[in-house]
């Protein structure tokens, strides 16, 4: 017997509507590339958006076809998502950090037929066009008061472009299967993959991302997505913060300690969500300017390892909740957030704490395991680790065009390429990327750990491990560090201070200082450069190893 309810297909837009509907004068404020704030309502985004969608058939643009953006988080970007999506058509996010080539390549693979950009961009794309062949037209999302001189091919006013456009537009009705985004992934190994949502996965991993025990969004929230929308989504919150009828406050193109700080305070921001490098930039300029915080009732850090020194800075010098979370491109992207749950209070602080660290546990729509070299699963607790295999409607059943193959396995999980401890509580602990983790005598030492305990040090600013060849023990870890302004700890103070802090096998053979750490197009330590970097390098272990 087939269930009687109604056949409501799940479509991105649909949140659109239900914001401008009952939540249509709460604000959209922006940081415009122009230079001004911008303010606007629900309501007005989802008029300028069907304003878009019902004049896109001029450019060409129609169902199924891929439009490039490349643009800062505000207003007229998410317009840009929800008209394009709306028709059909599906929004492919480019990170603008990735080099001239990485873009000709995955531009060209997504096949985009049109582009709409930030003025930032204007040049990035002059420079590469004549590469790109299947682009159209570019769009200029900006007005005509601040367009540019420019080469870029058939180049379009974003303002004048909608001008003409129907405010009232009818959304066409779509199959909730159909494609509205793409995002390409980096990986390591071979060329990006391009990670391709439906409505239907993109609504499902809101709902899901909005309950109670995930991020717990309320109409009464002032969120402020600092996490770019090219970076997986922005976490979902361009969904989920309608779908709540949340204030949203977008950050566009400054990142800095103080332009983050100055729209937390102006706007009394509840939530915000961003990679811990962001954070890093906000607690410095916090401790130099001795500001406070408010309003700010959370924060939910993810993309790389959130360290466990930057989880205390929050909750005890101001009083913000950390949600620490873990996901990836290819899972829409949130996995786990760490919350507390139901059934705890038999624990000590102490234990508390130790969960508060680590990536959390998956929402309803997330399943996931932990198996070994063999396949086999795991036991769930908390101390065998092994790769971490997920499951679910918002996570990648195949990558576009099919690159990289069959990529589920007979159960259809995917695998992570993160290994992991899964506890008896259900939460997820990442020990490292597999790729990262330092092979030492046949035994595994976690990057992640050394780098959360040598940032707890207070000269420490950034750290990163990597594992150095060694002719003993096949590869010994080596502490990279960056310390902060006018101090000047040695090698021995900061290997005295993590001695007795993990087992004695672990700690790092040498402490190496330098600069900046290099980071990739998504804000994560970039470990790739970092080997390149010391492949020469050699411990002070090795000459008397041999
Ligand atoms: P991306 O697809 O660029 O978002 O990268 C996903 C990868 O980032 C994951 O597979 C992890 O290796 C890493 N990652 C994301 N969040 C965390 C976290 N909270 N802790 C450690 N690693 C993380």
């Amino acid at each position: 017997m087939e269930g009687l309810m109604q056949d409501w297909p799940l479509l991105v837009h649909t949140v659109l509507d239900h914001a401008s509907t009952y939540h249509g004068d709460r604000e959209i404020v922006s940081r415009t590339v122009e230079g001004p704030i911008h303010r606007y309502t629900y309501k007005d985004l989802n008029a300028r958006s069907k304003q878009l969608a019902s004049v896109v058939e001029k450019l060409g643009i129609k169902h199924g076809d891929v439009i490039g953006t490349m643009a800062w988080n505000g207003y007229r970007h998410m317009e840009v998502w929800y008209g394009l999506m709306g028709v059909g058509a599906i929004a492919h996010t480019l990170n603008p950090r990735l080099f001239a080539e990485q873009l000709d390549y995955i531009i060209n693979h997504a096949e985009d037929k049109a582009f709409f950009l930030d003025l930032t961009f204007v040049p990035i794309l002059e420079a590469i066009q004549d590469k790109l062949p299947t682009i159209e037209t570019f769009v200029i999302m900006t007005d005509e008061d601040h367009m540019p001189d420019t080469s870029l091919r058939n180049a379009t006013c974003y303002e004048t472009l909608i001008a003409d456009g129907d405010p009232e537009f009818a959304w066409p009705r779509l199959d909730e299967n159909t494609a509205c985004g793409m995002c390409y992934t980096s990986g390591t190994t071979g060329n990006p993959k391009g990670v391709v949502y439906s409505h239907r996965s993109n609504v499902l991993h809101a709902l899901s991302s909005c309950a109670g025990d995930a991020v717990a969004l309320k109409s009464t929230d002032a969120i402020m997505p600092v996490v770019p929308m090219f970076h997986a989504n922005a976490w979902s919150f361009v969904y989920s913060s309608p779908m709540c009828g949340a204030k949203m406050v977008m950050p566009g193109p400054l990142m800095d300690g103080a332009s983050i700080y100055e729209l937390l305070e102006t706007e009394k921001v509840t939530l915000t969500a961003a990679v811990p490098t962001i954070w890093l930039m906000l607690l410095q300029h916090l401790e130099e300017t001795k500001a406070p915080l408010p309003h700010l009732e959370r924060v939910v850090i993810g993309g790389s390892a959130c360290p466990p020194a930057m989880i205390e800075a929050f909750e005890k010098n101001y009083g913000t909740d950390v949600i620490h979370a873990w996901g990836m491109t290819e899972m829409s992207p949130l996995g786990t957030l760490c919350t507390f749950k139901g059934g705890l209070d038999h624990l000590s602080e102490d234990e508390l704490w130790e969960i508060k660290k680590k990536q959390g546990r998956p929402p309803y729509s997330v399943e996931m395991k932990i198996t070994g070299d063999d396949g086999n699963e795991l036991p769930r607790d908390g101390v065998a680790f092994g790769n971490l295999k997920v499951r679910g409607p918002a996570v990648a059943r195949a990558y576009f065009k099919n690159e990289g193959g069959e990529i589920l396995d007979e159960d259809g999980f995917f695998d992570t390429g993160d290994v992991s401890t899964l506890d008896e509580y259900g939460y997820m602990n990442i020990t490292d990327r597999s790729k990262d983790v330092i092979k030492s005598g046949g035994e595994w030492i976690s990057s992640i750990d050394l780098e959360n305990l040598a940032v707890a040090h207070p000269d420490v600013a950034e750290a990163a491990v990597i594992g150095i060849a060694h002719p003993k023990w096949d590869e010994r870890p080596l502490l990279i560090c960056v310390l902060k302004e006018g101090t000047s700890p040695s090698k021995e103070d900061i290997i005295e201070f993590m001695t007795g802090k993990i087992a004695k096998w672990w700690m790092p053979d040498d402490v190496a200082f330098i600069d900046e750490i290099p980071h990739t197009a998504t804000g994560k330590i970039s470990k790739l450069t970092l080997r390149e970097t010391f492949k020469d390098y050699e411990l002070p272990t090795v000459q008397a190893a041999e």
